[in-house]
């Protein structure tokens, strides 16, 4: 069995102040005298049906979180501790979701907020080695004309360098808002080279998937598991090349799947679907990355040349520069041509 850490990987599903460690969380709210929900520090994960209610849950924990994020210094200090652990696992890309909106009273308006998290995007990526991509995601609660606000804002700073934007995304509660409204937003973002990376298919089944598909024209879905429930519809993605931000960890605490071994990673894999494995909110769910592959091998039986090829999808999936994908592909054939360690059951070159 080869060590998840070594193997290069490209993390495209993680927001901002989901990334936050849970230490971090707790000192900046001691500094600004905020008191917490318990249950926002405590050693569990969170647990919540898929309902309305158990969403409700979750938002209100992730507002309290979001409410201690009240400076640069304390966004600079987010970025760079999610791109340090990213480093950690491997990750060698890292495309971190914000929606500026939250930030922009502290610092003067969503402009300087972007600005903030991109130009530490760009240090964190020199100092730790990983390539640092930004996904504007707007989102479902807030008027689309606010949508196409952020849309504007990220085309501005589209590129592929480090501290760049690569995507533009649309986050929260996937039963509100009208998906067709967005598209405007998403139609400014593709022209100006962005990717369209909006959230479907967690909360909402096919149908929603298929809205989702025809209006904002995905070139990954935010999680996208649902799709599994439609061999049509999967297909279609498939044959598109629609990438999935499966985030197995996520779809159990917030009550998409059971456990983890319902997540229908092995029908989304086997059908052909570009998959990229990814976190999510850690802060909420306590599973990082390495986590989601660690689900992969041991839930649903991945070998370590499956886990190689997960990676693969995940740096194809990406949009990092075709010198950073290269190197990490290369990365991913050393992974795999290292030696297993011995008793595990596979051979070195499995
Ligand atoms: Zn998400």
């Amino acid at each position: 069995m080869r060590d998840l850490s070594r193997l290069p990987k490209a993390h495209l599903h993680l927001h901002f102040t989901g990334s936050m460690r849970l230490r971090t969380l707790a000192e900046l709210a001691r500094g600004y005298g905020i008191r917490l929900p318990a249950t926002l520090l405590d050693a569990d994960p969170l647990h919540v049906p898929a309902d309305e209610r158990g969403w409700f849950r979750f938002q209100r924990l992730y507002d309290a979180a979001r409410a201690c994020v009240r400076s640069e210094a304390d966004m600079r200090r987010i970025v760079a501790e999610a791109v340090a652990d990213d480093a950690a696992e491997g990750s060698g890309r890292l495309e971190i979701q914000v929606d500026p909106t939250s930030y922009a009273p502290f610092v003067g308006g969503i402009t300087p907020a972007l600005e903030i998290v991109l130009d530490e995007a760009r240090a964190a990526s020199a100092r730790e080695g990983v390539s640092v991509g930004v996904v504007v995601a707007a989102s479902r609660m807030r008027h689309p004309l606010e949508a196409r606000t952020l849309a504007r804002l990220a085309a501005r700073h589209a590129g592929d360098a480090p501290g760049q934007v690569v995507g533009f995304g649309l986050s929260n509660d996937e039963r509100r808002g009208e998906t067709e409204e967005f598209g405007p937003a998403f139609a400014i973002a593709r022209r100006a080279g962005l990717a369209s990376v909006p959230h479907g298919g967690e909360l909402l089944g096919p149908a929603h998937v298929q809205d989702v598909v025809a209006h904002l024209r995905p070139d990954r879905l935010g999680h996208g598991v649902r799709s599994a429930e439609d061999p049509r519809l999967l297909d279609a993605i498939v044959a598109d090349e629609v990438a999935l931000e499966v985030c197995p960890a996520s779809n159990v605490s917030l009550g998409v799947y059971r456990d983890a071994a319902q997540v229908p990673l092995r029908t989304l894999v086997d059908a052909g679907a570009r998959v990229a494995l990814g976190a999510d909110d850690p802060l909420l769910f306590h599973a990082r990355l390495i986590a989601q592959y660690a689900i992969a091998r041991d839930e649903h039986g991945f070998d370590d040349r499956e886990l190689a090829d997960l990676a693969r999808s995940s740096i194809r999936a990406s949009r990092a520069s075709d010198d950073v994908r290269r190197r990490l592909l290369a990365g991913v054939d050393s992974w795999l041509a290292e030696p297993a360690r011995a008793g595990d059951g596979s051979a070195p070159d499995a």
